[in-house]
């Protein structure tokens, strides 16, 4: 029986590692829908490769582009934003929630409320709306399937011992290109350097993420809602060698872990093929040529952003989610030469800082009004911090 999925967010990098094991496996799958935001030559190859039901495109200027292209293919498409969240609302047994950024929220739920298994990328999405977001897809009985590296080498560590039992869980970080910089070098970084990954290819904005830690820091929000632990079960071990994704301890001293090459198509194809497993074609892991593994407690006075998100999540209400968004604003203003690479986190904090000061930390986020506009009062106080730093 074939496999109808989705992918949202189809021209990342974790769309196309997920399009590549499609590509690999075709007729194990039928694509449903997939969706992108500005790329259109890159979407209507993939179109005309995967033949899907329907094709989006965020961005409308692209519609002139996809008529002509996709003229008499039998694909449908359509572009804007409620295109997007359309296409994400078609029945498929399985979906990718691949979208960058508080973005991928809306069309992950719209996702969610048809009730297929989802693919979790969109880590974002899950710490602006958390709870709220998990009791959705309960309610229409959808599973969450997590594809953070770290997070699902959890899943399959936690697999079917007794949540009881665990002691804490450990996430693993490259720790990123500045790992063994100094402050004085991390505040001169330009973007080329801040964008080159030591052991993983991604998107932009991630790499960025990685490079501050702010990507561990909303990585252990994740963690706690999709394993239901406090925060203070789950730590972070720095590992450059991107081997060990992630652990789980146990309350008799077992600890069990997750290896493999640092490569998303080992966690993209356990989510696939989930509750079985597919042959991925990856790059063997060959520990005895590796022959060591180093792990380092994480600096905290370097990489602020850890603290900032354990702070923002113990305060509760809306503060993860200004955390997140004041974030996506911060970055962007660091990818396009506004501000330094230091001030990303200096940003993110006055934010916060700002959001406890107006009691969103009180907010109950038991609706997604609350969730949009905790996402909007982030970014209206990240543009007023950034204007602050950039006349300093
Ligand atoms: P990317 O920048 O390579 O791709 C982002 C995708 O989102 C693109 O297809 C783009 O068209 C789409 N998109 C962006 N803004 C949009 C909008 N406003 N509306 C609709 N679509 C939009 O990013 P990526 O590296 O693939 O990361 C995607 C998600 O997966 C992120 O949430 C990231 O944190 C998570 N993730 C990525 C990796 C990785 O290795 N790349 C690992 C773990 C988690
Ligand atoms: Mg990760």
């Amino acid at each position: 029986m074939t496999k109808r999925i989705t992918v949202l967010g189809a021209t990342g990098s974790i769309g196309e590692a997920t399009l590549d094991l499609v590509r690999a496996n075709r007729d194990q799958f039928e694509v449903v829908a997939l969706t992108a935001n500005t790329r259109v030559e890159d979407l209507i190859a993939l179109a005309l490769e995967f033949r899907p039901q329907c094709v989006a495109l965020g961005d409308t200027q692209g519609a002139d582009r996809l008529a002509s292209a996709l003229a008499g293919s039998g694909i449908d498409w359509a572009v804007g934003e409620e295109a997007v969240i359309d296409a994400a609302r078609r029945p498929a047994d399985w979906t990718m929630a691949a979208i960058v950024g508080a973005a991928g929220l809306k069309p992950t739920l719209a996702a969610a409320e048809q009730g297929g298994a989802i693919a979790l990328a969109n880590k974002e999405a899950l710490v602006c709306s958390g709870v709220l977001f998990l009791d959705t897809c309960a309610r229409f009985g959808t599973r969450v399937l997590p594809v953070d590296s770290e997070h699902n080498a959890i899943a399959q560590a936690l697999a079917n011992n007794r949540r009881h039992d665990v002691r804490k869980i450990v996430l693993t970080a490259s720790g990123g290109p500045f790992r063994s910089s100094s402050l004085a070098e991390m505040g001169q970084a330009s973007v080329e350097t801040a964008l080159a990954h030591p052991t993983w290819s991604m998107g932009a904005k991630i790499s960025i993420d990685s490079a501050t830690m702010m990507n561990k820091g909303l990585e252990i929000i994740e963690a706690c809602h999709l394993f239901d632990l406090e925060h203070n079960r789950v730590e972070v071990l720095v590992h450059p060698d991107s081997i060990v994704h992630g652990l789980v301890e146990y309350c008799d001293g077992s600890w069990l872990a997750q290896l493999g090459s640092p490569d998303m198509r080992t966690p993209i194809a356990h989510a696939l093929a989930f509750p079985q497993r597919m042959a991925a074609d990856i790059a063997p892991l060959d520990l005895a040529k590796i022959g060591t593994l180093r792990f380092e407690a994480p600096d905290e006075l370097r990489f602020p952003a850890l603290r900032l998100a354990r702070d923002a999540f113990a305060a509760g209400g809306g503060l993860a989610a200004v955390l997140n968004s004041a974030n996506e604003v911060a970055v962007a203003a660091f990818l396009n030469g506004h501000i330094g690479f230091l001030e990303i986190a200096q940003c993110v904090e006055t934010c916060l800082d700002q959001a406890t000061k107006d009691g969103l930390n009180q907010w109950s986020m038991t609706c997604f009004e609350e969730v949009f506009s905790a996402d909007t009062y982030g970014r209206d106080q990240a543009g007023r911090a950034l204007q602050a730093l950039m006349r300093a």
